[in-house]
């Protein structure tokens, strides 16, 4: 049954009562005439059936006349107004039949609804005046939420002396509590009572934040039909939800007949667009209050709510800026440790303190450290895998054992815990724990036997008797407030900074380790490439001294012998150009220039004398080459790698051929160069950058250092390379710098 339903139904008990549709109930209350018309034609379409009692028009009658005929030309004019302009409605003052009324109208869906209410005895000006003043001075100077409520209690009580006013608080779970209360002597006291959520359906409470002030005038009235019950115009029930004369639920009603309820107006607190809670106003016979006097009773708990508002604003700051002293304080001892869970438990101030807890724990990378009242370390662990399945970063509860039974167990230390998961693994948290309020509360019913059942009737009916309940909380642990979730908010932040910038540390001590071993691989590989020149050149110097002073003694197998190493020794010294280039590049510094790379090219490849040595290879340069930024020296080298393997890779193919160019992409100016070579299989393509590392084996002459010179002048200009390469078809070799 949705709030949406077509009608009101026939029968609603209190197993229903949190769907009851209050707002198309169909009736009126009795002290005044809901009539519905057409707000363009302005023609009468519905009303509650007591015309005749207050305009003198019967009920058949009265359907279908125009609304001119019954409030006069210039009130007709002025709705026609607010209605074209969207402006809202004014109250209007009118006499109808010799009686006083005021007419509230409002727009609901395509209904024109209009409230007439009678308005009882004329209204004095400045009384009103002065109970205004009484209220704005009353209500103003005190920062504690008892006083403010009590004070308004008082207000409320003298300025329209109903037999008892309540201050009626919600808590999270939308329980109540009267929290103040002003009455004639001789009734009992319901102060510190608690009432379960179910006396004030979530409905009633979604209205109140509409409909700000609520009356019933008189208890036992005898609710007045709407009729027809269907509006012409939009073929539903009328919505009702903001008239003022809207019947009453027959549950309320019957809820306030079994407290002896004659009359009753009720207040919503509304804090910071919430429900905070509501003056409830009773009076033991029937009681009207006219529509100013609402108006007045509005204007008192808008000041009430604003007051409230403002002093739960300052308690709030308040804590956080002694919370924010003592983190502050942790924070600044913590900087020296070098682990979060041996460093929080030696803080002049426990972590705990910073929000009010029995105890609490550390639980990171598998170490857990309890500090104060908490459950038994097993049992903590057991929680840290309830809270890890957990999305929320941050999570609370007071009354941790309806969502973790187990929880039963330890509830005397931890009934209630904020919790927040810290750093980035799934499993590290910061835990407090709160005990369970060992208080007895007073609970206006028993929340646990919502309805008593009445076998006269056989339906259901809210409590029979009002008698004084008292129910221990079980498992429940005082409420977190909002500034307890504030500062586990900021404490996560404070602890994951101090996290990272331990990572931090850890990097960059690793990062240095290997700066210094990178460094001294640099010039050990320099140096020693540096020395092995001069013995090298030795053997290779008296090698050639054995080959042409003596090759003629020697038998033709000793002559070979010198041939192998002399090939051997040049390759050696081959390897070792190689190494100190590479090592050079390492450790060389960047200077660069704007030059262009055609005219590098033009020399390069003279160097490579390719019309003696390449007679075959046909070279083409592309004509709109880009220029070039960087390292000249750097880039000649790089290019000379690339085209010296592309020529010596594509030596065996029928029409050797190598395309240099330069294309732009995503504002890049990518260079390339192609052979149709012998190409490069797939999973060789990534490992041919690396140092000694050779995809073509002994097929071809060379030391593999090439290429890894080429990728490190690209990531010294922070450049990318990358190849396209088919094997037996050739590759082409993609850079930028
Ligand atoms: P190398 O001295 O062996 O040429 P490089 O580092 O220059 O060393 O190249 C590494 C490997 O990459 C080579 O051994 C070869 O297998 C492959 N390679 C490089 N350029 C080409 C190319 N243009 N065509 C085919 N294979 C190539």
């Amino acid at each position: 049954m949705s709030e949406e339903q077509f009608s009101y139904p026939e029968k609603v008990d209190v197993q229903n009562c949190d769907k009851e549709p209050i707002h198309i109930i169909g009736k009126a209350q009795a002290h005044g005439v809901i009539v519905a018309a057409n707000p363009k034609t302005f023609e009468v379409t519905q009303a509650s059936e007591n015309t005749l009692k207050f305009f003198g028009i019967s009920h058949k009658d009265f359907l279908g006349i125009s609304l001119e005929k019954l409030i006069g030309k210039l009130p007709v004019k002025r709705l026609q107004a607010s209605i074209a302009e969207e402006s809202g409605f004014a109250a209007e003052d009118l006499k109808i039949n010799e009686n006083n009324f005021v007419m509230l109208a409002h727009l609901s869906e395509d209904n024109l609804i209009l409230d007439f209410e009678i308005l009882g005895k004329t209204w004095n000006p400045t009384h009103f005046q002065q109970q205004l003043t009484s209220i704005i001075n009353g209500l103003d100077t005190t920062n504690s939420i008892p006083t403010l409520c009590d004070r308004a209690a008082k207000l409320m009580k003298n300025i329209f002396g109903y037999d008892r006013v309540m201050v009626y608080r919600f808590d999270e779970e939308w329980n109540g509590e009267v929290v103040a209360e002003e009455k004639e002597e001789h009734l009992e006291s319901w102060l510190d009572l608690h009432y379960p959520a179910s006396d004030i359906p979530s409905q009633s409470r979604k209205l109140f934040l509409n409909h700000k002030v609520r009356i019933i005038s008189d208890v036992n009235y005898e609710p007045v039909p709407i009729a027809p019950e269907i509006s012409p115009v939009t073929n539903k029930p009328l919505d009702l939800s903001r008239s003022a004369l809207r019947g009453v639920s027959p549950i309320h009603i019957e809820y306030l007949q079994n407290m002896k309820v004659g009359a009753s107006l009720t207040a919503a607190i509304i804090v910071n667009g919430n429900l905070w809670g509501l003056v409830a106003c009773h009076h033991y016979s029937a009681k009207f209050i006219n529509y100013y006097q609402r108006e007045t009773c509005k204007f008192l708990t808008q000041i009430f709510s604003n007051n409230i508002s403002t002093i739960q604003t300052g308690i709030f700051n308040k804590k956080i800026n002694e919370n924010s002293e003592l983190r502050q304080r942790i924070v600044e001892e913590l900087k020296i440790e070098d682990s979060l869970a041996e460093g929080l438990a030696k803080t002049s101030v426990p972590f705990t303190s910073l929000i009010e807890s029995g105890g609490g724990a550390v639980i990171l990378d598998n170490e857990i450290k309890l500090f104060g009242k908490t459950p038994k370390e097993a049992e903590v662990l057991e929680i840290r895998d309830f809270l890890a399945q957990k999305d929320e970063v941050i999570f609370h509860t007071k009354n941790l054992k309806s969502q973790y039974p187990k929880a039963e167990n330890y509830k005397k230390s931890a009934s209630g815990i904020l919790s927040f998961k810290l750093g980035r693994a799934e499993d590290n948290f910061i835990i407090w724990f709160r005990p369970e309020v060992a208080e007895t509360v007073s609970w206006g019913g028993d929340p646990n036997n919502k309805v008593s059942y009445n076998e006269e009737k056989q339906r259901l009916s809210p409590r029979k008797s009002f008698e004084k309940w008292t129910e221990k909380l079980d498992g429940i642990s005082h409420s977190w407030q909002d500034y307890d979730l504030e500062t586990a908010k900021v404490f996560r932040e404070n602890l994951n900074q101090f996290l990272l910038a331990k990572q931090k540390e850890e990097i960059s001590r690793l990062n240095q380790n290997l700066e210094e071993v990178n460094k001294d691989l640099e010039l050990f590989s320099y140096g020693i490439s540096h020395d092995l020149r001069s013995p090298l050149r030795g053997i290779n110097g008296f090698a050639q001294i054995l080959k042409e002073d003596f090759s003629g003694d020697l038998p033709a197998e000793a002559s070979e012998t010198i041939d192998t190493i002399l090939k051997s020794s040049n390759r050696m010294e081959g390897i070792i150009d190689d190494i100190l280039s590479f090592s050079k590049i390492t450790s060389g510094e960047l200077e660069k220039e704007k030059f262009s790379t055609k005219k590098l090219l033009e020399e390069l490849l003279s160097s490579f004398n390719i019309k003696i040595n390449f007679p075959d290879t046909e070279v083409v340069i592309a004509e709109n080459l880009h220029g070039t930024y960087g390292d000249r020296r750097m880039v000649f080298q790089l290019w000379s790698n690339l085209i010296g393997n592309a020529l010596k890779y594509s030596q065996r193919a029928k029409t050797p051929k190598l395309e240099i160019g330069s294309i732009s992409k995503d504002n890049r100016e990518i260079f390339y160069i192609k052979d149709n070579g012998i190409g490069i299989a797939k999973n060789d393509q990534d490992k041919i950058f690396n140092v000694f590392s050779r995809a073509s084996k002994n097929d071809f002459k060379g030391t593999g250092v090439g290429l890894s010179i080429v990728a490190r002048i690209i990531e010294k200009h922070n450049g990318k390379i990358w190849i396209e390469s088919e094997p037996g078809t050739g590759s082409t070799f993609f850079f930028y710098l």
